[in-house]
């Protein structure tokens, strides 16, 4: 109740300050913006309730918490795309009710018994208490517009959107569901890379899918992966790279390893921006940038260009 009540407060006061403020005379405008403002002032910023504001780190506004889900996560002055969950992700894109989920309680076994600073298996029950999720990819199959569609969504929160055996899995039965079923598939990555925990078996992951997916290609079924920020290592070396079409998040960090390896690996001075989509759209990486909010419109209009003359529509 508290914190609605400041919110209101803080809003009113600057939706009020024109109306209480004389327009200012042309020779008087500088005078006028250079004004501070009642919210910038540090005594006024301790007042702000945590969570209820979010500092968007590219143009460093405050921007209204409520504003931002309303948006799809995306910044309402600069448009920079914030993490966004996997759920809330699947809600943007398919239509409502039409998500039927796959394998939702697969979970990761501990086969390698690993312990680090934290034990393996307590570090899952971490991230699963914590996202409420079973691992880092929720898999399904659902309409967009009147297209069905396999469709595999990860969630960065989940130990960095690491590949584990249950992520490789779960993407594997949904491809060769997409196979059977004769529907298009589309992955929305973001991954840290491979899930080390899990040693080899998570590097096995990466042909298991890719495997899965030729089979897919084979019986000439279109693949459609979206990169999001960020998209690295095992991930982007293996289904991320090689969809039909790869549609990226403007923004985006994409590459294999980071920055400071390549650099010490090949001792050259590395252009500026260069792991990101715009980069990488300007060099054929990647075939385009589609902002969030125009996702689902886009994907279903690829789908439609690249399922034409097959009959994939909803029956
Ligand atoms: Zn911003």
């Amino acid at each position: 109740m508290a914190r609605t009540k400041q919110a209101n407060k803080t809003l009113g006061l600057e939706s009020s300050e024109p109306a209480l403020t004389p327009p200012p005379l042309p020779n008087e405008a500088t005078t006028f913006t250079k004004k501070p403002k009642l919210a910038s002032g540090p005594g006024r910023k301790k007042e702000i309730p945590e969570g209820l504001w979010t500092k968007c780190p590219k143009c460093s506004a405050m921007v209204f918490d409520k504003e931002l889900d309303e948006n799809l996560k995306v910044c309402t002055k600069c448009t920079h795309h914030f993490p966004i969950g996997a759920r809330e992700r699947i809600n943007s894109l398919v239509e409502t009710c039409s998500f039927e989920e796959m394998n939702a309680n697969l979970e990761s076994v501990d086969v390698l018994e690993f312990t680090g600073v934290a034990s393996y298996k307590s570090k899952l029950e971490a991230y699963q208490k914590s996202t409420g999720l079973k691992d880092a990819v929720i898999t399904g199959i659902g309409l967009i517009g009147t297209r069905r569609v396999a469709l595999g969504v990860m969630d960065f929160g989940f130990l960095g959107g690491s590949m584990g055996s249950v992520v490789g899995e779960k993407l594997t039965r949904l491809i060769e569901a997409a196979t059977h079923k004769s529907i298009p598939l589309i992955i929305i990555s973001t991954s840290g890379g491979a899930r080390m925990y899990e040693g080899m078996f998570s590097l096995m992951q990466m042909a298991k899918t890719c495997a899965a997916l030729a089979y897919h290609a084979k019986a000439r079924l279109p693949y459609i992966s979206v990169l999001t920020h960020p998209t690295t290592a095992g991930v982007m070396a293996s289904y991320a790279s090689v969809g039909d079409l790869i549609v990226a998040e403007p923004g985006a960090m994409i590459g294999f390893a980071g920055p400071r390896v390549i650099k010490d690996t090949t001792q050259a001075e590395l252009p500026p921006g260069f792991q990101t989509a715009e980069f990488l759209l300007d060099r054929g990486l990647i075939d385009t940038i589609v902002p969030r909010k125009d996702m689902k419109q886009r994907l279903g209009d690829y789908l439609d260009y690249l399922g034409a003359g097959r009959s994939a529509h909803a029956q």
